[in-house]
């Protein structure tokens, strides 16, 4: 079995967790509303107010006027990561992470040693609770695609268990917008031909999927049925690290964008760092409103791990796309591959020299500072993020 493990309001909790005076009130992290700042979490608390992550912050106080807005403190929060998944793997080396607060656990060659994945999901659900006081909710399931689902069905603290024979069951009554890809477009165009839950259109012959929406349509067949066969990559493993986000909303404001973009550039960056890697190609990765994807490389001359060359380098990537006027984005995501085969040898030469050496040096001491005091002492400043 797989199970997805799937933070609560993950950023805004771990603020709140610092300031327990703030614990009943609407919590939000993210940028100023002067400076065009964008959600990048929300408390359970600000969420009723329609608070949503990827929103303007001047529309989220608009929604909420007593919110209390937070910066990012992704040092922090990269710290509290760490932690997590020292949890994930005391019970699994088999363990994808999709972001700092979500990752998939291949248990299956664990549950001799455990129990059943159920019992593993509930008792990393309480260590996460009882050790660093935050709330995880998982999804256990036979594949990747139905933990995802689960973990998010029963929000906050959820728990859903899907039994293999349980899987038609669990997807019938779902409807189509569950599944991987099926956004504004695709689920109108469904909607069209009366297809509104998951057991409509596992009712719908293959090769009439096939036709209507392409290769697309083969895999909607596929994940109606509840098939996936995906295996969990464990990170030291993969030949790319990479993020990406699914908007609520379609979204064509580019300073959303880059903010956005800035987060994953982080998240990536950090992950690369944790497992020693560097890679020269950085990518970009849009998906339009009517489903079209385009992904825009750039490889660099010295393999890096560096938060700010990444981002300059996958920021002019988005740059030159904003400047062709490109349609709204359902999904914006990025990543690094090409990775040296010996990461430590790329340490040497000229690497250190001028503003790199600097940037990767500031990386390093945050990171190490934020091991050794479990993450909540550096932050890198946003401002040196600003080159546009
Ligand atoms: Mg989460």
């Amino acid at each position: 079995m797989i199970i997805h493990a799937d933070m609560d309001a993950f950023y805004a909790s771990v603020e709140i967790r610092e300031r327990p005076e703030l614990r009943d009130r609407p919590v939000a992290v993210g940028g100023s509303a002067e400076g065009r700042g964008v959600i990048a979490a929300a408390s359970y608390a600000a969420r009723q107010y329609g608070v949503r992550s990827a929103m303007p912050t001047s529309t989220a106080l608009r929604r909420c006027p007593d919110l209390v807005l937070l910066p990012v403190h992704m040092s922090l929060y990269a710290g509290v990561s760490r932690q997590i998944q020292a949890i994930f793997a005391r019970y699994t080396p088999l363990i994808e992470p999709l972001s700092l607060d979500e990752a998939f656990l291949d248990v299956r060659a664990s549950e001799r040693l455990f129990g059943p994945a159920a019992e593993i999901a509930r008792r990393i659900k309480r260590e996460v609770r009882e050790e660093l006081g935050l709330v995880v909710s998982t999804g256990v399931a036979p594949n990747k695609f139905l933990a995802k689902i689960a973990s998010d069905l029963d929000k906050p603290d959820g728990f859903v268990e899907v039994a293999a024979d349980g899987v038609q069951a669990f997807l019938d009554p779902l409807p189509v917008s569950r599944l991987w890809g099926v956004g504004r477009v695709t689920g109108a165009a469904l909607q069209k031909r009366g297809i509104r839950t998951i057991a409509d259109l596992r009712r719908q012959p293959a090769e009439m999927l096939r036709r209507q929406f392409g290769e697309h349509g083969q895999q909607l067949w596929r994940l109606a049925h509840g098939i996936d066969e995906r295996p969990v990559v464990a990170e030291h493993e993969a030949k790319s690290i990479s993020h990406e986000t699914t908007f609520a909303r379609d979204i064509a404001d580019p300073d959303i964008l880059r903010a956005v973009l800035l987060d994953l550039t982080e998240q990536v960056a950090w992950r690369l760092r944790r497992h020693g890697k560097r890679g020269r190609t950085v990518q970009l990765k849009l998906r339009f409103d009517d489903f079209r994807t385009v992904t825009r490389a750039h490889s660099l001359r010295d393999a890096t791990d560096a938060t700010q060359a990444i981002w300059q380098t996958v920021s002019q990537l988005l740059d030159r796309e904003l400047a062709q006027g490109i349609p709204p984005l359902r999904l914006l995501g990025m990543g690094v591959s090409g990775f040296d085969e010996d990461a430590d040898s790329g340490r040497q030469g000229d690497l250190f020299a001028g503003a790199a050496a600097e940037s990767e040096a500031v990386d390093r001491i945050a990171d190490d500072i934020n091991a050794r005091f479990g993450g909540k002492v550096l932050q890198r400043a946003r401002g040196c993020h600003k080159g546009r």
